[in-house]
């Protein structure tokens, strides 16, 4: 592929990310089907998975896992999450590493407390 191919298709997947983004933060967040650990949600094109906020979670968890859920339904975080949207039209975010809503202090916090957080939003 050469360099004008090359950014033309960047410059297409830009577009239909924008517009993708714009499709689901125009649409409200619908809950669809959930089980003991995720609950699946429709907002617009995108499929949101989030984490079950349980009540036997020690406030710390409990706090992250608030966090993850609000970032990933509204894709917006305080610590300026980065929003992917795949060719499929799969919305994800990621937080910045230090964000209660991260990876990795999610999975340190669900450890501490014994807990299993399922993440797989992203
Ligand atoms: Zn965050």
């Amino acid at each position: 592929m050469n360099g004008r191919k090359a950014r033309q298709r960047a410059a297409e997947h830009r577009r239909k990310v924008e517009s993708a983004l714009k499709e689901i933060r125009a649409a409200q967040p619908r809950l669809v089907a959930q089980n003991d650990d995720v609950e699946m949600w429709h907002r617009g094109p995108a499929v949101l998975v989030v984490p079950v906020l349980r009540d036997d979670y020690p406030p710390e968890l409990k706090a992250a896992v608030q966090t993850r859920r609000r970032a990933s339904l509204e894709l917006e975080c305080p610590c300026g999450v980065e929003v992917r949207v795949t060719e499929g039209g799969q919305a994800a975010v990621r937080h910045a590493v230090d964000c209660p809503a991260s990876d990795e202090v999610l999975s340190r916090l669900a450890a501490e407390a014994g807990q299993e957080v399922r993440r797989v939003d992203g």
